[in-house]
């Protein structure tokens, strides 16, 4: 290991990002390529740092006990703090703030190594939870580059509860300054994935080919009459009937001009979050536009009597081609991931194993120009695909059973999805925050997932009951209604609560909610729907699911296997997304995690 200077288990000291602060870390990994070290904290939490970001022991030591002696009061006025928070400043007399700038840069390097090594003092310096009883005036120093003293103390005191409207500005320049703090964490992008998730290697070469049979068969079970799980083998069709030129380049149609649509210079352009290399990329939000044109063009296909069940005729061969088109697509993204530079790749898709980054992909934010291909597939071509496969089978429904209107059950899944749909695309910019965007890389599963996945299977009940036909009463349409009603303002207030917080903290809508701050500045709700339990948006969604599938009635699991699917999937997606946020969160997610002991369901689960 020449170009290394800690091992791996060497207890060192480590910066803290965006402080100057060290605290004592153990060395866990090396990344030869991008030249970081993993390092564990005390509280569980791990980065990746610059080797000019840490120190041996030894020589922290030393200097430590140069430098109290050089200056002896300050050992008496040193107090701990939570490394990832902003320092509280300490008031000072203008002739000790002048003799303090004149020695500034000298003391803030003597104190950060004066500091107290976490092991001395109590361990919740670790977790980001402010202890008012903590006292060290280190913080004088960086109170001085950014925060004002009377904030940071406000900020301890009032550690769980938002401010009243008043102190909102106030607030507003803490959780300004916390931003410096989100940034850097995310060093840890450029590292090599080291968790594997979906299985590792193995896990995901299966799925790529489970996920596409999974599709296929449960459209070749849809189009039996008898489509029970008894009735096991549904016919195979003929291998050349799968694949028509005609429906390719329809795909390839629909695919482009969702991409015009995006390219048009409509809608507000925000920011997304800041990037391992603190960069932010720009999005055109734009998504609703694109709905509101694809349905301006839908209605002239349909006045021009374009007979759009040609969607349900050729169901199988239009997931075909998408499922080929996503193929090629993650093709090319892993291709051109091979010269993307290392603090561009994924955090989760940059294993070096070939299968396993080609599946969980491995470029985070793959780009043509502007044009950011993941962002686009995620809501975009899918997402209103969706949808408009849902009208084609609704106009089916009608034509085979000669129907004038369509079935209300057709009614209640077509009504249902659109709202969901409708939702996503209204709430376009928060998906830049999810997982999907910040954490995985463009690869097989999401441009499977968005392309083949999401249209072909979300869709999966309007394709039963054009096959399945399932009479309800309007009592019975009402029951369910009001049970989509119940998950979407469950879905909704939950993630908008949670957005709104993450963009403003000090919102006066949200004042009356309780938090725990965290190391990396951000806080944790623990009351409101994020009290309830700790996936109240998961818990919305998978109620909606279930109202999606009642409308086809009991005499099929079929048309039940979106709901539970999506139970095993979000399940799946909460033990990830725990696994993130006790990385980042340490000890704050661990109270967090007393203080709301469910998951999804509460009292169960
Ligand atoms: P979430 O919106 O649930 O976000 C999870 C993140 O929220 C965490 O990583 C953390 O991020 C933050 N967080 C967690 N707990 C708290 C808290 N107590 N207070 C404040 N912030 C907290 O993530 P998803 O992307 O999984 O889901 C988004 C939506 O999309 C959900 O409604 C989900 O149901 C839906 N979805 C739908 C799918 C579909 O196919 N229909 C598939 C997947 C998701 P940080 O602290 O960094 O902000």
């Amino acid at each position: 290991m020449p170009n290394r200077k800690f091992a791996d288990g060497e207890v060192v000291m480590g910066r803290w990002p965006g402080s100057v602060l060290y605290y004592e870390v153990q060395v866990t990994h090396y990344d030869d390529v991008s030249h970081l070290y993993t390092v564990k904290y005390k509280d569980g939490t791990e980065l990746a740092l610059k080797e000019s970001d840490i120190r041996s022991q030894s020589s922290f030591k030393h200097r430590k006990s140069q430098s109290s002696s050089s200056s002896p009061s300050r050992k008496s006025r040193s107090r701990s703090r939570s490394p990832g928070r902003p320092a509280k400043g300490r008031r000072r007399s203008s002739s000790q703030s002048r003799e303090h700038k004149d020695d500034k840069k000298k003391t803030v390097q003597e104190t950060n190594l004066a500091l107290p090594k976490p092991s001395e003092n109590n361990t919740r310096r670790y977790n980001g939870e402010p202890d008012s009883t903590e006292k060290n005036d280190t913080s004088c120093i960086i109170s001085e580059q950014k925060l004002k003293p009377d904030l940071e103390t406000e900020r301890v005191l009032e550690q769980y509860s938002l401010r009243p409207r008043k102190e909102e500005k106030k607030k507003e320049e803490i959780y300004s300054e916390k931003k410096v703090f989100e940034t850097k964490p995310l060093e840890k992008a450029s590292s090599k994935t080291k968790d594997l998730e979906f299985g590792g290697r193995i896990g995901t070469f299966v799925l790529i080919f489970f996920l596409p049979a999974t599709v296929f068969y449960l459209l070749l079970k849809c189009k039996q009459d008898d489509p029970s799980l008894l009735n096991f083998h549904p016919p195979l069709p003929a291998l050349e009937s799968l694949w028509e030129a005609r429906v390719f380049g329809i795909f390839l149609l629909w695919f482009f001009l969702q991409a015009l649509f995006y390219l048009l210079p409509i809608g507000k352009v925000v920011e997304g979050l800041p990037l391992s290399n603190g960069r932010k990329l720009q999005y055109r939000i734009n998504g609703f536009y694109a709905f509101i044109l694809t349905a301006a063009a839908i209605g002239i296909l349909l006045y021009f009597q374009f007979e759009l069940h040609y969607l349900y005729d050729h169901f199988m061969q239009f997931a075909v081609s998408a499922a080929a088109f996503s193929m090629i697509l993650s093709i090319y993204l892993y291709i051109r991931s091979l010269k993307a530079p290392e603090e561009e790749l994924a955090p989760g898709g940059n294993s070096g194993y070939f299968i396993y980054d080609f599946f969980t992909g491995h470029e985070l934010n793959p780009r043509i120009g502007s044009f950011d291909l993941k962002y686009f597939c995620e809501l975009r071509p899918g997402l209103i695909g969706w949808v408009v496969i849902n009208l084609a089978m609704l106009l089916a429904e009608m034509k085979i059973h000669n129907q004038s209107m369509p079935s209300l059950s057709m009614i209640l899944v077509n009504s249902f999805q659109l709202l969901y749909v409708v939702d996503a695309l209204w709430n376009e910019a928060t998906v830049l925050t999810t997982m999907d965007i910040t954490h995985d890389g463009f690869g097989f599963m999401l441009a499977f997932g968005d392309l083949v996945w999401v249209p072909f299977v979300y869709s999966l009940q309007a394709y039963y009951l054009v096959g399945h036909p399932n009479a309800i009463s309007w009592p019975v349409a009402a029951a369910i209604t009001v049970l989509n009603c119940i998950g979407y303002y469950i879905f909704r207030s939950a993630n908008s609560q949670k957005n709104n917080f993450r963009r403003n903290p000090s919102d006066p809508k949200l004042a009356h909610l309780k938090f725990i701050p965290t190391a990396t500045g951000k806080g944790l709700l623990v009351t409101g729907w994020w009290g309830f339990v700790r996936h109240p948006n998961y818990l919305g969604d998978i109620i909606m699911a279930l109202a999606w599938s009642l409308p086809c009635g009991f005499n099929n699991i079929l048309p039940y296997f979106y709901v539970i699917y999506f139970i095993c999937l979000l399940v799946h997606r909460e033990a990830r997304d725990e696994h993130h946020c006790k990385q980042k969160y340490g000890l704050a997610w661990e109270r967090y995690c007393q203080r709301v002991p469910y998951r999804i369901f509460p009292y169960v689960y």
